[in-house]
C-alpha cells in the first residue's frame, strides 16, 4: 500500500461558483480533522477558481480539474489545456474517467498524451481505469484494466521523478448505488499494483497511491478503505454534500 490516503471529490457537471463557497463553510466545520488524508476537489472548471479563494482558510485541500487537452494551446476551442489549468490554479488533473471514455469516446491513446501533457505541466494526473459489467462478466477484467494502465504506463517510465495516482473505478459501479465489495477492490487494485511493480519497481509502484471509486458514501467507505491495497476513494455524487465528504474524508 502506498503510504498516504488521499480522499478525492469528483463534482462532475454541478457546482456553480457560489456553492463551492458554500460547500467549503459547510464542509469544515462538520470535518473533525481527526484524520488527515490527503484531500483534493475536482470542480468544474469555471468554479475553479471559487474553490481557490475558499482554499487559503483550508490549505489541506488541493483543486483539480476534471479534464484536459493534450495539446498547449491553440484552435481547440472549449477545450482547456494543462498548463492554463496550472496557471489557474490546479494541482491535479483527472484523466480518463469513465464518463469521459464513454459519454465523449476518450482513447487510451489519449489517456497516454494528456498525462503527459499534464506532467509536463506540473499538474499531477489522477489517472482513471476500470471495467465495464459486460467486460466483467466476460471475465475480462485483467485485460481491459492493464489495457488502460499500460497506455500511460511508459509516460510514467519517461518521467521518473513524476507524481501520479490511479483510481481504479468499475464503471458498472459508478453512479449506480452498486459498490465493488472491499474483495473486488483489492484483487483489481493487486493486478494495476502488480503491472506497476514490474514496469516501475517496487519503491516507486508502492509510492503511487491507487483509489476506489464508484458508488462510496459514509456507510462503507470505512471498509473500502481498510481493504488491502486500497489507498484512498475518488466520491462522485456524496462528494456534494460537505456533511458526507467530511463523514468519508474522516474514515481516512
Ligand atoms: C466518480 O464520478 O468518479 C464516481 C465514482 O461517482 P459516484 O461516487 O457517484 O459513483
Amino acid at each position: 500500500m502506498s503510504p498516504r490516503t488521499v480522499i478525492a471529490g469528483n463534482w462532475k457537471m454541478n457546482m456553480t461558483p457560489k456553492e463551492t463557497a458554500a460547500f467549503f463553510q459547510g464542509f469544515f466545520p462538520s470535518f473533525s480533522g481527526l484524520t488527515s488524508p490527503e484531500l483534493i476537489v475536482f470542480p468544474p472548471s469555471v468554479s475553479l477558481a471559487a474553490a481557490l479563494r475558499a482554499r487559503p482558510e483550508f490549505p489541506q485541500v488541493q483543486v483539480g480539474i476534471q479534464n484536459i487537452y493534450w495539446e498547449a494551446s491553440g484552435a481547440f476551442t472549449g477545450e482547456i489545456s494543462a498548463p492554463i489549468a496550472r496557471a489557474a490554479g490546479a494541482t491535479h488533473t483527472l484523466i480518463g474517467h469513465s464518463e469521459r471514455r464513454h459519454v465523449f469516446g476518450e482513447t487510451n491513446e489519449e489517456v497516454g498524451w494528456k498525462v503527459q501533457a499534464a506532467l509536463a505541466a506540473g499538474l499531477v494526473p489522477m489517472v482513471c481505469v476500470g471495467e465495464t459489467l459486460q467486460e466483467r462478466k466476460d471475465g475480462r477484467l485483467t485485460e481491459v484494466i492493464l489495457e488502460q494502465l499500460e497506455a500511460f504506463l511508459p509516460v510514467l517510465t519517461e518521467n521518473p521523478e513524476a507524481s501520479v495516482l490511479v483510481a481504479y473505478e468499475p464503471v458498472w459501479a459508478i453512479g449506480t448505488g452498486e459498490t465493488a465489495t472491499p474483495q473486488d477492490a483489492s484483487e483489481a487494485h493487486g493486478i494495476l499494483r502488480g503491472c506497476m511493480r514490474e514496469a516501475l519497481g517496487e519503491e516507486r509502484s508502492r509510492a503511487i497511491p491507487i483509489l476506489y471509486g464508484g458508488s462510496v458514501k459514509p456507510g462503507n467507505a470505512a471498509e473500502l478503505l481498510a481493504a488491502p491495497e486500497v489507498d484512498g476513494v475518488l466520491v462522485g455524487g456524496a462528494s456534494l454534500d460537505p456533511g458526507s465528504f467530511a463523514r468519508i474524508a474522516e474514515a481516512g
